[in-house]
């Protein structure tokens, strides 16, 4: 069975037919639109997924002050 590696690029779908043009296509400021946009994708997603999470901690961190307040007058109930 033979193994072959195909040179696509995601920005265009377009088959390269070595490495060196595909090389050559990362160069071309189409390509380097496309990484830029895509990376500024990536990073407003990693923003996104963590304010979500600082938001569900500091939920959390209210919710579990709240139950140490009412252990706290409990225990000055004993
Ligand atoms: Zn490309």
């Amino acid at each position: 069975m033979e193994i072959s590696c195909q040179l696509i690029c995601a920005c265009n779908n377009k088959l390269y037919k070595s490495q060196a043009s595909l090389k050559a296509h990362y160069k071309t400021q189409a390509h380097q639109y496309y990484k830029q946009n895509k990376e500024q994708k990536d990073y407003i997603i990693k923003v996104n997924r963590l304010e979500n999470e600082n938001g569900h901690l500091r939920r959390l961190n209210i919710i579990l002050l709240e139950r140490i307040s009412e252990l706290e007058k409990k225990m000055k109930m004993i």
